[in-house]
């Protein structure tokens, strides 16, 4: 076999040879032979294709850990790898393209404006139907479980459901509830949305921590809606959902932090897998006490439009968990006020065996002159 020297190798697989030592040193690329008496680096012709490979892995964002892992797997499966490898990209991508959406808007409602023109995004004359909540929050202990520690709550302007885990989960999930508590109390001044919810998702955080004390195994799931007026504003992590009912269709509105949820987004898993899969409780991301030197994990938050008309649910995976979406947004539709929609959503998880704690809240977006 022909052996190429570092110089011919790198004209051939146009990569310079700094590059070459360089994937050397990194072992990425290791030659086929080094001579023991010069150090002169030989490359076999067949490394051409892995060199390529290298390169464009290079060239893709990829860690030098994930390019040697691929490299070192058969086609299919390095295939595999990188997929998944990009879904991750892409719903890292995601989560900041939220929050770029959400400053965006923000932003753009809190510009100087046009007074006289209806159209212009955040003028207060697009505002002057006064809107408001009507809610119903329901928490059930299920048929299995010896305590409830979900907490459900529902104010004038706050929404939460917060699912609590480990052996003082109830006070974690009640803590991260009660932290949200002071924006139904007060007026919301103009223009501090950005601080409010700030605000509300660092005591939720140091109150589930102070509860919690040092263990990451106590915490909570939080997921809460704040009505601003004109928008919900949604604080989020974990595995407790909000969905929209909107024109007869149900909408999630939230994203799971479990690891079954990041397993599907990456295709390594089908919807019915998952919905069996042993460990789809395991959350990726929550409330919990710990601390330490690790940051602890920020909540997703976004600005949602709200309409006049919708109908929002937010709930613990007591519900989501048992009953098919397709039964929980008939149930939603049929119910005539919220009240009546949380007591159906609780009773057909318990009718599905109660297996876990059931939390429901539901609210619906009304004109204030209809109510
Ligand atoms: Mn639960």
């Amino acid at each position: 076999m022909e052996m190429l020297t570092i110089g011919a190798f790198a004209k051939a697989s146009r990569l310079s040879p700094k590059a070459l030592r360089l994937y050397d040193e990194l072992e990425l690329l290791r030659p086929a032979r080094v001579d023991p008496d010069t150090g002169y680096r030989y490359y076999a012709p067949e490394q051409l294709e892995q060199a390529r490979l290298v390169a464009w892995l290079r060239r893709l964002g990829m860690p030098l850990a994930g390019i040697r892992e691929v490299c070192a797997l058969e086609p299919a499966a390095a295939a595999g790898e990188i997929r998944a490898f990009w879904a991750r990209i892409e719903s890292e991508t995601a989560t900041r393209r939220d929050l770029a959406a959400f400053l965006v808007d923000h932003l753009s409602r809190t510009a100087p404006r046009n007074r006289s023109d209806p159209s212009f995004p955040g003028n207060p004359s697009e505002d002057t139907t006064m809107l408001e909540l009507r809610y119903s929050a329901l928490s059930d202990t299920g048929l299995v479980r010896p305590a409830n520690q979900d907490t459900a709550y529902a104010g004038t302007r706050v929404l939460a459901v917060a699912d609590g885990f480990g052996s003082g989960g109830a006070p974690a999930s009640s803590a991260a509830v009660e932290a949200l508590k002071f924006l139904d109390s007060e007026p919301l001044p103009a223009g501090s949305v950005l601080n409010l919810l700030e605000d509300a998702v660092q005591g939720a955080t140091q109150a589930v921590q102070e509860v919690a004390g040092p263990t990451n195994e106590i915490g909570t799931t939080l997921t809460a809606m704040v009505w601003t007026g004109s928008q919900l504003a949604l604080v989020h992590i974990g595995d407790s959902r909000a969905y929209l009912l909107r024109d007869g269709g149900l909408f999630r509105i939230t994203h799971d932090h479990t690891m079954v949820q990041s397993m599907l987004d990456e295709g390594r898993l089908t919807p019915e897998e998952a919905t069996a899969h042993p460990q789809r409780a395991l959350l990726l991301k929550a409330l919990t006490g710990g601390g330490g030197s690790a940051p602890a994990p920020a909540p997703d938050v976004r600005l949602h439009d709200a309409l006049v008309g919708d109908r929002y649910l937010l709930c613990s995976d007591g519900l989501s968990a048992v009953v098919p979406e397709a039964t929980i947004r008939d149930t939603l539709a049929a119910a005539p006020g919220p009240d009546e929609a949380a007591q159906a959503l609780v009773r057909a998880a318990n009718d599905s065996g109660g297996p876990d704690n059931v939390s429901c809240v539901v609210a619906d977006l009304l004109n204030a002159e209809s109510q």
